[in-house]
């Protein structure tokens, strides 16, 4: 149970007996990034939403048994685990489109004081979708305060001062969280265990990119074919966000040159302008590549040792780095640690020395 003391129950009573739907000093993050970006890129339903064919069949069984017995509360809280910009927000979003409810977005940081989640939990109606963000990052009060909610429904609270203390316990509407994380086993047990669906979302092929890619034109009104739909997604890193900022910033070259109809010529050299990578690589993608290749001989080399050549944190190289070079094939992970690929070594126009082979043998 999480109890935190407060001496504003009567705030907090009031609140819930005035129905109250809104924390004032709190905007749901959802308001804003629709504010900020084209918030139509967003797949709008399951059946817009591309790619993740595992999820889509967990969600759509998961909603249809929640109808058919009446209870569109019961689907349980999910928790999504996978790189920044697979979809887990868009995924929240479209179970409570689904379910004819409301979707909240938070990020875990912004919940830093108790009485946030208290007012978020207060103002969700039945079946509302509260989705939290990296939410191995909340602060242990507010995940405690979780614990109730998301399996009685209820917070308790301790109330007035030591032995004038009192429990007041506050019932919730029955909602749904949806949890996501870049780091899965940063999550306490607890927590974890308290959801009943977890799901990795997966990286996207080529196929999967360039169908949002050309949905996304369309949306952003300009044409391109199949070709440079594909060059497009080649430098996407298996990613939506990325594949829609890159799709962005040819629709920006073609619109300034007056071109009717993209072609792959036409998307290379605009790419080319931004400076994107031919590979969908970034400095420090390679940054790491080349530690292993040039440091440790190709590897194996084991993550810390790669986190202080680097300075990094081990985590930021877990959970940033890695899986896209795991996912593209320039690594590979043995018992004995991180190896380079040939694929690495051909990236980064280096000769595999007699020494690299040797270790490379040892390592496997
Ligand atoms: P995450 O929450 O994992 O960081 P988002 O759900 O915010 O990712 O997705 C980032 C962007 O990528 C969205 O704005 C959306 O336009 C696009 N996107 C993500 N997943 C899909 C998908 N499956 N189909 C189409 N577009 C997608």
């Amino acid at each position: 149970m999480a109890i935190i003391s407060t001496s504003e129950d009567s705030d907090f009573k009031n609140k819930k007996q005035n129905g109250q739907k809104k924390n004032p000093n709190l905007k749901s993050e959802e308001t804003l990034k629709d504010a900020q970006f084209e918030p139509s890129l967003r797949p709008q339903n399951l059946s817009e939403y591309i790619g993740q064919p595992r999820l889509k069949e967990l969600l759509r069984v998961c909603i249809s048994a929640a109808k058919k017995r009446g209870d569109i509360t019961s689907v349980g809280h999910f928790l999504l685990y996978g790189s920044p910009g697979l979809g887990k927000t868009s995924s929240a979003i479209i179970l409570a489109k689904e379910l004819g409810t409301e979707a909240k977005v938070f990020s875990a940081p912004a919940l830093s004081q108790p009485k946030d989640i208290i007012g978020i939990l207060l103002s969700l109606n039945a079946g509302d979708v509260l989705f939290i963000d990296e939410i191995h990052r909340l602060n242990k009060i507010t995940e405690e305060l979780l614990y109730s909610a998301m399996e009685d429904y209820v917070i308790d609270l301790s109330v007035g001062k030591s032995q004038a203390a009192r429990i007041m316990r506050l019932p919730l509407n029955r909602f749904i969280l949806v949890g996501a994380t870049t780091s899965l086993g940063s999550l306490s047990s607890p927590l974890r265990d308290r959801f009943i669906h977890t799901y990795k979302m997966e990286f996207y092929d080529f196929d999967e990119l360039i169908q949002i890619i050309k949905h996304t034109s369309k949306i952003l009104k300009y044409e391109l074919n199949e070709e440079a739909a594909l060059e497009i997604a080649k430098r996407a890193r298996g990613t939506p966000r990325i594949a829609n900022r890159l799709t962005r910033l040819v629709r920006d070259y073609s619109q300034h040159e007056n071109i009717k109809l993209t072609k792959m010529e036409d998307a290379i050299k605009a790419l080319e302008l931004f400076k994107v990578d031919p590979n969908g690589l970034e400095e420090t993608d390679k940054a790491l590549l080349k530690v292993v290749i040039e440091k440790y001989n190709g590897g194996p080399v084991g993550v810390d040792a790669l986190a202080a050549t680097m300075g990094e944190e081990r985590q930021t190289i877990e959970e940033c780095y890695e899986p896209y070079l795991l996912q593209a094939g320039y690594i590979t992970r043995t018992s004995r640690g991180r190896m380079a690929t040939d694929k690495a070594y051909e990236l980064l126009d280096i000769k595999k020395q007699a020494s690299d082979i040797e270790q490379m043998k040892m390592g496997l």
